[in-house]
């Protein structure tokens, strides 16, 4: 299979992106999302401006709250019950994961349901899973499905292989593509055999965190694969989960990284706080 193989992250996003830039003209509107961030993580910092980009060209305003890396629990619940009140806010993203002195398992409750534009509540978790779509989807899983329909990838009763079920990644993407009809297995650190159950896959989604770690033994030939991993290689490069060009001339479809799943995620961060803002009426 040729480079053509490669099913970029941009087509994508400037889709969804166009035509969240129509409805908002349309309808003459003013969404806004609001950012808590605690600290300077670098991590944070780089999703923020990728965020605020895409978000500003679209037409929603965004507003980022930077609180300090000591502040306290009661601090950060004050703040985030603020935002819940405030009208004029339609959207909340909370960055992720907070520092260590900070309880995400009692914060997450905290953050108001229809706010909630990346699914931190386990509500709206809950929500993917009984296939509600008065729901938010974390946009990192939604923006894995969009890819896979954006290029006619068919989902409806093919054999589905996820590595990962992390309540970021693994299992949202998981409960996603089940309700999209598909049969989907997933696998982690203590499946047996993970190259077989791989193999056997027509799409395999990688949401692993390690470096490279599927390579041509793990897809089975036409495959489609999507990496959802962002990490860095022994060349201090940005990699995904898969080695891309070791499965290339196997696979029919790949999502690079850079440039694939990671650049359609704010664009549905971005439909998330136009749906929270239709929600409010
Ligand atoms: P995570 O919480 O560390 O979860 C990793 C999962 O992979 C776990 O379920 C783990 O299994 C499994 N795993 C680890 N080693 C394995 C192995 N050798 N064989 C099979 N399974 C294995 O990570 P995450 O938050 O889900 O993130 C996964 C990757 O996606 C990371 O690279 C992250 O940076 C990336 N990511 C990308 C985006 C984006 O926008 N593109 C957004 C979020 C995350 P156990 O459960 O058994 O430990």
């Amino acid at each position: 299979m040729s480079k053509n193989a490669l099913i970029k992250g941009k087509p994508v996003a400037d889709k969804i992106s166009e035509s969240l830039i129509e409805e908002i003209a349309k309808s003459n509107i003013n969404p806004k999302l609001s950012i808590i961030r605690v600290g300077e993580k670098p991590d944070d910092l780089s999703y923020e401006r990728g965020a605020l980009n895409r978000c500003t060209k679209i037409g929603i305003e965004v507003e980022v709250v930077v609180l300090d890396e000591n502040v306290s629990q009661d601090e950060y619940i004050s703040k985030l019950h603020s935002l819940n009140e405030d009208e004029s806010v339609d959207g909340i993203l909370c960055f992720r994961p907070l520092p260590k002195h900070l309880d995400e398992n009692i914060i997450k409750y905290e953050i108001s349901v229809k706010k909630d534009v990346d699914s931190f509540n386990p509500l709206n978790l809950a929500k993917v899973v009984e296939n509600d779509q008065t729901g938010f989807a974390p946009c990192t899983p939604t923006a894995v499905v969009e890819i896979l329909k954006h290029y006619g990838v068919e989902l409806k009763g093919k054999n589905i292989t996820v590595v990962g079920r992390s309540l970021v990644v693994g299992k949202p993407v998981s409960m996603l593509l089940l309700n999209e009809n598909a049969t989907v297995t997933i696998c982690h650190s203590k499946t047996e055999d993970l190259q077989d159950v791989c193999r056997k896959a027509d799409i395999v989604v990688a949401a692993i965190g390690k470096a490279k770690m599927l390579d041509e033994s793990y897809v089975g030939d036409g495959a489609v694969v999507v990496d959802v991993g962002i990490n860095v290689d022994d060349e201090g490069n940005l990699c995904g989960d898969v080695d891309t060009e070791r499965v290339l001339d196997k696979v029919s479809m790949i999502t690079p990284v850079p440039g694939g799943v990671g650049s359609v995620t704010t664009s549905i961060l971005a439909k998330h706080v136009l749906k929270a803002y239709r929600l409010k009426y």
